[in-house]
């Protein structure tokens, strides 16, 4: 994986944020709050939540597992249930 590769690999997992009520992708960021953490809220059913560790996929000991899987074109979703 080359260095331009990895940049973009980041940005993507960086919106890998999913619903914690539907578990859709359909993340729209929402604003902040005090503690200047993000607000997202779901397009799916219109939940709204803060960010949370539980909700990324960003373990580092994962993200050659992740980078395989997106080679490999597996949804987002896939991604999520296979590195959870
Ligand atoms: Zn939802």
């Amino acid at each position: 994986m080359c260095y331009t590769d990895q940049k973009i690999f980041q940005k993507e997992v960086h919106f890998i944020i999913f619903c914690p009520v539907c578990k859709s992708e359909r993340i729209v960021k929402n604003g902040s709050i005090h503690n200047k953490k993000q607000k997202f809220m779901c397009k799916e059913c219109g939940r709204q939540f803060v960010e949370e560790p539980e909700n990324r996929i960003i373990p580092d000991e994962t993200k050659e597992l992740i980078d395989r899987l997106l080679l490999e074109k597996i949804s987002l979703a896939g991604i999520a249930r296979a590195a959870s």
